[in-house]
Order: structure tokens, then C-alpha cells, then sequence
């Protein structure tokens, strides 16, 4: 057996602090490694000591591997935890680390290399009579054959990067004239993002579900399965919520894929902490997808059920322990769900949010976990993954789980950047949720209700309130000479204050001590106003805590009833900006990969002018109305800003 004393993390955000903890605890020193992005995240304040790896792009810091080498040697660390995604699966990276002196906490390089391209590790399990879905994988990859083995087969179709993972570059074609776009995008995309173009072809099958089985292998031959987990709640092919127990499965159906899982694991020797994923038709028939060769996301809603910590069962497995435990011993307890919350705005085409962070807040549930990789004062960058957090609730059955876990985004509060969490919670409260008919289609299905944020004049009231009151007390508080003096005493115990916002609210208010408003005739009390937390009296008698940031020139509020932006109106109009008319920004900062026009082009409304690709992923900018196009202000490959025009079109 290994004495492991000194963990590199080869990861940032949530997961570098997950797996940095779970070192601690077994007694082991850690080493952050950061991007100058990162430079004060919170992965690199936890860490024992951390190493600056390079700029911000991740090809210069988390998938450098020299430079990732050279922390190693400089702290002395003895071991290596890659987390997920960058080099995770990287069997190049796993093999230059060992050859480096180091333990890789992880399988060995063989294992990740035989499952790294779906195209080769379908072959392999097939072998062991595991169940694969109809598709072509075959070497020739011209658009021709591609297209005629994908109408063999029937459509739709779907075609995946065969070295990729994390849904990304995968694209389905419903109609003959899809097929060509689907096929070139696709490649595109996995070459950008993996460094391969080869494509897989699958018949694409209606309304599946996505399970999997997590595996664990240790030194001795030992390999066990730690039950399934339901992802079948996908946008885009990625995850957003996972659970286990899975509603799909019964006693007999969860120890077939457990057992088919193990086989495939055993058909290669597999060792440490793996993830076999297979789709499920709505027949109940399961077919094997892919195996991850790593710690996966949403591993910890096994953790909560199965009562397992499994970063410390991979650090014991790297040490060389045997496994602590045969199947026979594991058992599942009560309900787990995750969530992922994206720094996105669904309202907007899930379009990712970056910049700074005004206010991360978690409010106390029982049996909730949060794994954080931004906090209050942080930032999102642009060039990491959107996922800015995930919470996961254990309950004693499914309805308690999602509960909690509804509570718990109620309670949350993320300002500053757009996120996903409103959608979630209208996503978990979702009647075919609750009864559990999930289908990785769903949430495109149900898009129109998930949308919905229902317009409610009580939570605009009660922000508009909170932000004014809020505003009120901070001003006091500043005002050194008379802390105990009503605001506005001065100058008219009895006039009006008020603040006027742009959404139209307007709040008129007096003050009339001992923290009492009168607002509209009603009062107001504040019980507490320690920024940002406010907790006030409605005047119903309803006692409520808001929370309320001013940044930006906005003031961001978060209730339990939704969050609202509000900015102050300015007293006097400012003047007119000039705003380039019938032109295209970008969104967001990013890269321009396809530019698909040129000046003087006529244009059809949906027509696809360009694709930026920004958080690794493409977005179409589509003209909504016919046209023409008068000048195209970028070339392929230029980087622009959030803002910067791209396109501008003559007025019609
Ligand atoms: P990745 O490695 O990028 O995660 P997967 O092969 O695991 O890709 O597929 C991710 C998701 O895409 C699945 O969970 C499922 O929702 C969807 N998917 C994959 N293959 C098919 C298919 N043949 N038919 C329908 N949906 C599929």
C-alpha cells in the first residue's frame, strides 16, 4: 500500500473544492492550480498552496500539461486528482502523470483510452453481448457516406463526436436536408472541442430515458456498483437534474444494468470511479451509450443514498486499499436530486451569463448540499464551463427530496448574473415531474411552461419596497451627524420621499419612526437591515427576508415570491444614446467561427448570418425578418465583446 501525502487538483471551481475537502479529511495536504482568471477563486484561497498555470484560455492553464507537471515537481505533491472535464479523460495525461512519479487518482491510461472514443468502446462491449443502439460507426467518415448510412437507418438520426462528452457537438437530423448542416456542424464542433471530427452516427429514439450505473474498481479485482442515477432531465443533451433512486427501474431491471455495468467494467480492467451510461426506449429496453472514466457531476446524489463518499473511496483505491465493502453490502436510503445551476438566461435562449457575482446566498434546508464554485464578490467568466454551482437535497422518498430542494432555490440568492434557478424550481414543481415521466426530451416539451415567469404585482411591489427602504437605511446610516434622526426630518417631517424605477414601480414613503413606513397608506416595519439582508413587515403582517444589492447602478433584490432588477429613474432625462439601428450585436463575448453572409446579401427571416461560439458552444445569430444585409463588421476568427455589432442590416 501507497503513504499519499500532497494532492494536486487539476481542476477550478466546484469540483476542485470537493475533492480538496474530502483530501483534508483523510489527512492529505492540496495543491490549487489556477489561470490568471482565477487567481482569487475560492479553489486557490483552500488550497493549501496553489500554482499559476498560465492566462485565462484553458488550452494555456487547465489543459496545459506541462505546466500542470511543473506544479506538481514545485510543491512536492505526490498525487493527482483531474475532477471532470479538461483532462479528466485524457489517457496521454493520466500516462504523463504517472510518468512523472505521480499516483493518478483515476483509472489507468488503457482503461480511458479504450472507452475515451465511443467509436472503439461500442466495439468492446458489444463483444460482451451489452446492448447497443443501431447506428454506423464505421472509419470512412466522407458527408456522402455519413449521409446515406444515416437514411439507411432511418431518420432522425443523431451524430456524436466519437471522442466527445458533456452532450456537447452532438446533433440530430430529422429531415433529409437536415443532414448536411448536422453533419458539418457536428465536425466542426468536435474538432474545436476534442480535437477529432470523427463522428458516430445512432438511430435517434423518441422520448428516451438516460440512466447510469456508477462503478467502482479497486487494485484487487474487485469491482462493485453503487445503483443508478436518472439524468433523463437534459437541454441540449446536458444534464440539468439527476436523481437516484430512478422511477424507470425495477429491483429485477436495476441489478440487470448493474450487473451489465460491472461486465463492461471487468471487459477492461477497470479500476477507481467510473460511470456507465446507457439510454433507456419507453419500452424499458436499456442500451449501452458510454463509459466515463471519472468522477461524474452529479456523483454526489449517489453519495447521499448509498451513504458513501466516493473522492475519499478513489484516494483509498489510489493508496491501494481493497474496497471497503462487496455489492451485497450496499443499499439505497431514501431519495437524491440534483440541480445544476447555469449561469444562463433561459428567457433568452439560455444564453450564458458572465461577470461579476453581487450575491451568492444559500438559505439553510436540512439535507442540503451545495458545491460552490462562485461566491458573493466573485465572477463567471467567459471562458470556463457555465455551471456555477450544483445543489443536491436527500430526502426519505422522492417528494421530500424535491421539497427540500425547492426550498431551497426559493431561498437562493444569485445576483448579478443571469441564472437558471427560477426555471428550475418552476421545473421541479412541474406536475409530469412530480409523477415521474421524465424523457430527456422534456424539458424541450414542456419549454413554454418551464419559461413562464408568471407576472406578479406582489413581488414587484415587495421589491420595489425592499429596494427603497433599503436604500433609505443605507443613506441614514451613512449620514454621520444625525444617526438617530428621520431621514427627511430635516427639511419636512411630513413630506413624501420616494423612488420612481424603470419597470414602472414607484414607491412614495415616510417615515415615521421606529422603523415604520408608511407606504400607499399602509405600514411597513423593517425588523433588520444588515446588507444585504433585509427583513421587513408587510402590512398584512407578514414578516419576510429580501435580500437587496446595489451594483452597477442597479439594485438587484432577490424574495421569496422571484427576483427583480431595478434601476433607479434618473431624476431628469439623460440624453438619447445612439443605438445602431437593424443591426446584430453579440450577446456576449466570444469567437466568430462562421461568417455566412456578405454585404449586399439578401436574406430570408430564420436565415443563419453567423455562429459565434462562446463557454464552448455555438450560437446561431438568425435574422428574424427578411432583408438585406449592408455591411458584415467581422471576419471568422476575430474575437468580439458583449455589445461590439457584427452585422448591420438595411432598414427595411
Ligand atoms: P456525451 O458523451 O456527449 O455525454 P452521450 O452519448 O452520453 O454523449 O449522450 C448524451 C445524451 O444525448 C443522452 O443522455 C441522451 O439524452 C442523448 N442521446 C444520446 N444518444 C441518443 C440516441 N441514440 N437517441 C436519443 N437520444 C440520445
Amino acid at each position: 500500500m501507497k503513504t499519499l501525502n500532497k494532492l494536486l487538483v487539476a481542476n477550478r471551481g466546484e469540483i476542485a473544492l470537493r475533492v480538496m475537502r474530502t483530501a483534508h479529511k483523510l489527512g492529505l495536504a492540496t495543491v490549487a492550480v489556477y489561470s490568471d482568471a482565477d487567481a482569487h477563486a475560492p479553489h486557490v484561497r483552500f488550497a493549501d498552496e496553489a500554482v499559476r498555470l498560465g492566462p485565462a484560455s484553458s488550452a494555456q492553464s487547465y489543459l496545459n500539461v506541462e505546466a500542470i507537471l511543473r506544479a506538481a515537481k514545485l510543491t512536492g505533491a505526490d498525487c493527482l486528482h483531474p475532477g471532470y472535464g479538461f483532462l479528466s479523460e485524457n489517457p496521454d495525461f493520466a500516462q504523463a502523470v504517472m510518468d512523472a512519479g505521480l499516483t493518478f487518482v483515476g483509472p489507468k491510461p488503457a482503461a480511458i483510452r479504450a472507452m475515451g472514443l465511443k467509436r472503439e468502446a461500442k466495439a468492446l462491449v458489444a463483444k460482451r453481448g451489452v446492448p447497443l443502439v443501431p447506428g454506423f460507426d464505421g472509419g470512412d467518415q466522407s458527408t456522402a457516406l455519413l449521409e446515406t448510412k444515416a437514411m439507411e437507418l432511418g431518420l432522425p438520426v443523431i451524430f456524436k463526436p466519437s471522442a466527445g462528452g458533456g452532450g456537447k457537438g452532438m446533433k440530430i437530423a430529422r429531415k433529409p436536408e437536415d443532414l448536411r448542416e448536422a453533419i458539418e456542424s457536428g465536425r466542426r464542433e468536435a474538432q474545436g472541442a476534442f480535437g477529432d471530427p470523427t463522428l458516430i452516427i445512432e438511430k435517434y429514439l423518441q422520448r428516451p430515458r438516460h440512466l447510469e450505473i456508477q462503478l467502482l474498481g479497486d487494485e484487487h479485482g474487485n469491482v462493485v456498483h453503487l445503483f443508478e442515477r436518472e439524468c433523463s432531465i437534459q437541454r441540449r443533451h446536458q444534464k440539468v437534474v439527476e436523481e437516484t433512486p430512478s422511477l424507470a427501474l425495477t429491483p429485477e431491471s436495476r441489478a440487470q444494468m448493474g450487473a451489465a455495468a460491472v461486465e463492461v467494467a471487468k471487459a477492461i480492467g477497470y479500476t477507481n470511479a467510473g460511470t456507465v451510461e446507457f439510454i433507456m426506449d419507453s419500452e424499458g429496453h436499456f442500451y449501452f451509450s458510454e463509459m466515463n472514466t471519472r468522477l461524474q457531476v452529479e456523483h454526489r446524489v449517489t453519495e447521499l443514498v448509498v451513504g458513501v463518499d466516493l473522492v475519499e473511496l478513489q484516494l483509498r483505491v489510489a493508496r491501494g486499499e481493497p474496497l471497503p465493502f462487496k455489492q451485497e453490502d450496499l443499499k439505497q436510503r431514501g431519495h437524491a436530486v440534483q440541480v445544476r445551476l447555469y449561469a444562463e438566461d433561459p428567457a433568452n435562449g439560455f444564453l450564458p451569463s458572465v461577470g461579476p457575482v453581487h450575491d451568492f446566498h444559500v438559505h439553510e434546508v436540512g439535507g442540503l448540499l451545495v458545491d460552490s464554485g462562485i461566491e458573493s464578490g466573485g465572477e463567471v467568466s467567459m471562458h470556463y464551463d457555465p455551471m456555477a454551482a450544483k445543489l443536491i437535497a436527500w430526502g426519505e422518498d422522492r417528494n421530500d427530496a424535491t421539497g427540500r430542494m425547492v426550498r431551497a432555490l426559493e431561498g437562493l440568492s444569485v445576483q448579478g448574473l443571469t441564472t437558471n434557478r427560477s426555471f428550475l424550481t418552476r421545473l421541479l414543481q412541474h406536475p409530469d415531474y412530480l409523477a415521474g415521466y421524465l424523457h430527456t426530451g422534456f424539458i424541450e416539451e414542456k419549454m413554454g411552461a418551464l419559461l413562464a415567469e408568471p407576472k406578479s404585482p406582489a413581488r414587484t411591489k415587495l421589491c420595489a419596497v425592499a429596494a427603497t427602504l433599503a436604500q433609505h437605511l443605507t443613506r441614514q446610516a451613512a449620514d454621520p451627524y444625525l444617526p438617530q434622526v428621520l431621514s427627511g426630518f430635516r427639511n419636512n417631517r411630513f413630506m413624501e420621499q420616494f423612488a420612481e424605477y424603470e419597470n414602472g414601480a414607484r414607491v412614495e414613503y415616510r417615515a415615521q419612526g421606529q422603523q415604520r413606513f408608511l407606504i400607499d397608506g399602509e405600514t411597513w416595519q423593517v425588523i433588520s437591515w444588515e446588507a444585504p439582508a433585509l427583513t421587513l413587515v408587510s402590512p398584512e403582517g407578514l414578516r419576510q427576508r429580501v435580500r437587496v444589492v446595489s451594483a452597477e447602478g442597479k439594485l438587484f433584490v432577490h424574495s421569496r415570491l422571484g427576483d427583480e432588477v431595478l434601476v433607479e429613474k434618473p431624476r431628469f432625462p439623460a440624453a438619447t444614446d445612439s443605438a445602431v439601428k437593424g443591426g446584430f450585436m453579440a450577446p456576449m463575448p466570444g469567437k466568430v467561427v462562421k461568417v455566412l453572409v456578405k454585404d449586399g446579401d439578401a436574406v430570408k427571416a430564420g436565415q443563419t448570418l453567423l455562429v459565434l461560439e462562446a463557454m464552448k458552444m455555438e450560437q446561431a445569430t438568425r435574422s428574424p425578418t427578411d432583408g438585406v444585409v449592408k455591411q458584415v463588421l467581422v471576419r471568422e476568427g476575430d474575437q468580439v465583446t458583449a455589445g461590439q455589432i457584427l452585422v448591420v442590416m438595411n432598414e427595411p
